[in-house]
């Protein structure tokens, strides 16, 4: 009887646990798939970070010199570019300042591929046409038929070399340099350029004379201190990195005259000025002067690095005076006659000046910008400090690529060819940040 009860009595029981076992072991097996979810979570985490460690250990990084936008940028044409997920942006910082006729442009890639698929390279040891093409074109498009030219490979090489031929030339040694002004970063143009912390101590020189942009006592005086000394002035007719801030006409008339009286050399920094930029050729031009050496580079190959000096009459050449291995080789010049055809043919300069005006007229309506500077479509926007988001708001909320210039300038910098439509799109976007 005990036995049988006993017997009940634990069937009673291992029912009750019975009920209850079911939910345990499906909590249990819950607990135990998550646990081995997340451990093996953890151990593909732990993986992947190996793996990388090894990889990056083992494999070439790049030297991390650029702070940049997480965009990865696909495809483009014209003025619109696309990044990884179809997203399309419409460009008004142009890879600064470099897309001149609009990316992609069909007659460029054109004239590419048919001299890629002729020859792409040989040394400057042949005859190589195509740069007294570029060289005939250059000089009717920029007006300065009777100059010559010597093509390197990018912006600071085309000032180096300048400044080298000014100092060949006159047999000199300084050079006056301006306030926040940019001039490169090889050698004797970073020495010239306003920027200590990019200067390195090997490029440290007491041959560069900084005087601040825009006076001309300054000027005149450091020409009375050292005038038989100074080989060359360099300066930008508006400069870029420092903020779009134009040289006046009466500074750059005051450069020719005191050059003239000293026999130093005018050197016409148009690296990013230059090129149509501005609504003329060379920004310089608007104070009806010559400078004795142009140089150019950004918008010359609309991004197939190429840069050149446009040198006066006046200088006269010799075997290895100056010299590069990659400037002037056959594909970079079939870019930059393209891109000469493509302005010339479609009015692109005077497209500049009209779409620059435009957008300058209507920044200058805005209150709340400090300043609006520039001239065609080198524009720059001055804000004060409690707007210092708008750029940022620009590319996030509306996706349009601009420019800066520290601390607070917007810098435009588009193609040549930009549209009021696009400056329109860009001026709701504004406004609509602005309105907040
Ligand atoms: N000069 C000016 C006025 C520039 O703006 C720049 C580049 O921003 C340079 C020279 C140097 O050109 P690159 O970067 O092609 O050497």
């Amino acid at each position: 009887m005990l036995l049988r009860l006993q017997k009940k009595k634990t069937k009673t029981s291992s029912l009750t646990f019975l009920d209850i076992k079911p939910i345990m072991k499906m909590i249990g097996f819950f607990i135990f798939n998550g646990f081995l979810a997340r451990l093996s979570y953890i151990c593909n985490a732990y993986r992947t970070y190996v793996s990388h460690l090894i990889i990056y250990s083992l494999s070439m990084d790049l030297f991390n010199v650029y702070p940049i936008n997480p965009i990865n940028i696909v495809r483009a044409q014209g003025s619109t570019v696309w990044d990884a997920e179809e997203n399309p942006y419409l460009d008004l910082y142009g890879g600064h300042a470099v897309i001149s006729i609009g990316h992609t442009h069909p007659h460029y890639v054109q004239r590419i591929t048919e001299q890629l698929n002729q020859i792409g390279f040989y040394s400057n040891s042949v005859e190589i046409p195509i740069q007294r093409e570029l060289a005939r074109l250059l000089g009717k498009v920029s007006g300065k038929e009777d100059y010559h030219l010597f093509l390197c490979n990018s912006g600071a090489e085309a000032n180096e070399n300048a400044l080298k031929l000014a100092s060949f030339y006159n047999s000199r040694k300084k050079v006056i340099a301006f306030s926040k002004a940019f001039h490169g970063r090889t050698s004797l143009a970073v020495a010239c350029t306003d920027n200590p912390s990019i200067i390195a101590p090997v490029n440290e020189t007491d041959n560069v004379i900084f005087l601040p942009f825009n006076d001309e006592d300054a000027l005149s005086n450091a020409f009375k201190n050292y005038g038989e000394e100074i080989s060359s002035v360099i300066i930008e007719g508006i400069q870029g990195v420092g903020g779009i801030r134009e040289a006046s006409v009466s500074f750059l008339r005051l450069i020719r005259t005191l050059c003239d009286q000293y026999a130093s050399v005018f050197i016409a920094d148009s690296v990013q000025c230059g090129y149509g930029r501005s609504g003329l050729f060379y920004s310089h031009d608007y104070a009806g002067i010559e400078a004795d050496i142009y140089t150019m580079a950004k918008g010359m190959g609309n991004g197939f690095p190429i840069g050149a000096i446009s040198i006066a009459p006046k200088f006269v050449a010799t075997y290895g005076m100056l010299g590069t291995t990659f400037g002037g080789n056959h594909l970079a010049c079939a870019a930059a006659v393209a891109v000469l055809e493509v302005i010339q043919q479609d009015s692109l300069i005077q497209n500049a000046a009209t779409v620059g005006s435009y957008l300058i007229e209507e920044l200058r309506k805005f209150d709340q910008i400090s300043e609006v500077r520039g001239r065609g479509l080198m524009i720059g926007i001055d804000l004060p400090s409690e707007l210092a988001h708008v750029r940022k708001d620009l590319l996030e909320k509306h996706r349009i690529f601009t420019g800066e210039a520290k601390p607070t300038v917007i810098r435009l910098l588009p193609a040549l060819n930009t549209t009021k439509e696009m400056a329109d799109q860009f001026l709701t976007a504004f406004t609509e940040i602005l309105e907040g």
